[in-house]
């Protein structure tokens, strides 16, 4: 997977891990990326997670956004751990 657009970073606020957040409130859908995805491709089924291609937490690219489930969202961050960008060579995130 080659993220081809350039990131278009969150200027805002953010949370304790590093996510933008917009408004008040613990809801998951105030997460800035969460609601540039939703805008883009319509709601997130639920228990899907959204990572990102490019590993910047602020990005509100949709384009360098996957869908994945919680259990390929841990994979893949716990391969990208000993492995940078490896994870996303093997596979194209995107099919
Ligand atoms: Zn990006
Ligand atoms: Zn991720």
């Amino acid at each position: 997977m080659q993220v081809e657009t350039s990131c278009i970073s969150w200027q805002g606020a953010t949370d304790p891990r590093g996510y933008g957040r917009k408004g008040k409130g613990t809801r998951e859908e105030r997460y800035v990326h969460r609601a540039a995805w939703v805008r883009a491709n319509g709601e997130i089924p639920e228990k899907m997670q959204i990572h990102h291609l490019c590993g910047n937490r602020l990005c509100l690219n949709v384009e360098h956004m996957v869908l994945l489930t919680h259990s390929e969202h841990t994979r893949i961050h716990a391969y990208e751990k000993w492995q940078p960008g490896g994870a996303l060579r093997e596979r194209d995130w995107t099919r």
